[in-house]
């Protein structure tokens, strides 16, 4: 998640975010609440949907003593006396999920999320020893990381266990294209990638109200990253194609409810910046590998202007790693052998 300038005709509503415990109503039956996290990101946004004689709730936060806490204090203070009644989950990623084990047991409530943030969030923690496996390590070499910096990178994804409760034993699987009732609204079920498999997004057409999640955020850019599973994955590809169906499927003055930072109108200007701001990117790129021959690791300086401490840089080089392999998929580099390493070059 980087900080981003391109910003067109963004209008922020509700320009304050609610303090720790206390909710904004942001439409008639939509709450929105904040939850600390302890990283330079420092909050998630959560949302209540009214639900009948109750509250559903969109995300969690981490897993961890603290987000308990701030639980308790919504259900004592601002939420004294409402029932929960569902947890919607958008994603896989720890701030998101992190908590909904957790919620689920506290509150006696069901889950509804994909099935691939599912299985992803399961797969991490039946499996925690693969995620240094060798050739997940030889994924970064070959990229030219070097030992010790591999090292750090690819046990970076132990934190993600620490981070998110045992899930419920169950879930109820959504999928692109349902629609849901919550209370007296009627949500489409809408799916995105690219930043993370199959995130669920919410859309009233009624209201013109759009639950974003982490695919559309005003201030940042959402972290786009080939992960050493799939290392020829191309997840960049697949974040523009959800951003321009996002831009085409929706008014312009949709009120956008997402995972971080406020909540904002501007969703098409916003839609063409972040697209704008990956263009810029592969741009310096294809400049610098017009030079030389470059590895996913020799580009990282190209973009990355800061010295990056190892959790930054795991993600810094997924992020690099995703805008190669979608100008390798355009036809714009290719891939040449350098022993042990890859590099690209111009396609032509
Ligand atoms: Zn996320």
């Amino acid at each position: 998640m980087e900080p981003l300038t391109h910003s067109t005709g963004i209008v922020h509503p509700f320009p304050e975010p609610p303090a720790p415990g206390a909710v904004i109503e942001v439409a008639p039956g939509i709450l929105w609440a904040r939850i600390g996290l302890p990283f330079r990101l420092d909050h998630v946004n959560i949302y209540l949907i009214e639900d009948g004689d109750g509250w559903a709730v969109l995300d969690t936060g981490l897993g961890t003593e603290e987000t308990m806490a701030a639980w308790e204090t919504l259900v004592a203070g601002a939420l004294a006396g409402a029932r929960l009644t569902r947890l919607i989950v958008t994603h896989m990623h720890p701030d998101h999920i992190g908590l909904a084990g957790w919620l689920c047991r506290r509150f006696g409530i069901g889950m509804l999320t994909s099935q691939t943030t599912w299985l992803t969030c399961l797969h991490a923690s039946l499996s925690p020893d693969a995620l240094d496996a060798t050739p997940y390590r030889e994924m970064y070499m070959r990229n030219g990381l070097d030992r010790a910096t591999t090292d750090i990178v690819v046990t970076q994804g132990h934190r993600y266990l620490r981070m998110v409760t045992p899930l419920p034993p169950t879930f109820r699987r959504v999928v692109a294209g349902d629609t849901i009732a919550i209370g007296r609204r009627v949500f489409q079920v809408l799916t995105g990638d690219g930043h993370a498999p199959e995130q669920v997004m919410l859309y009233c057409p009624e209201d013109r109200l759009f639950f974003a999640a982490d695919q559309v955020l005003a201030r940042i850019s959402p972290n786009i990253g080939v992960w050493p599973v799939d290392p020829e994955g191309d997840p960049l590809a697949l974040f523009l194609r959800s951003l321009a169906a996002l831009r085409a499927g929706m008014p312009a003055d949709t009120l956008v409810l997402p995972g971080h930072h406020l909540p904002f109108r501007g969703l098409h200007g916003r839609c063409e910046g972040l697209a704008a701001h990956h263009e810029e990117r592969c741009q310096l790129i294809a400049e610098a590998c017009a030079r030389e021959a470059c590895t996913v690791a020799d580009l990282l300086p190209v973009v990355f202007k800061i010295t990056l401490d190892p959790h930054q840089l795991g993600f810094a080089f997924g992020e690099m790693h995703a805008h190669v392999n979608y100008m390798v998929g355009q036809g714009r580099l290719r891939w040449v052998k350098d022993g042990d390493t890859q590099k690209v070059i111009p396609a032509r």
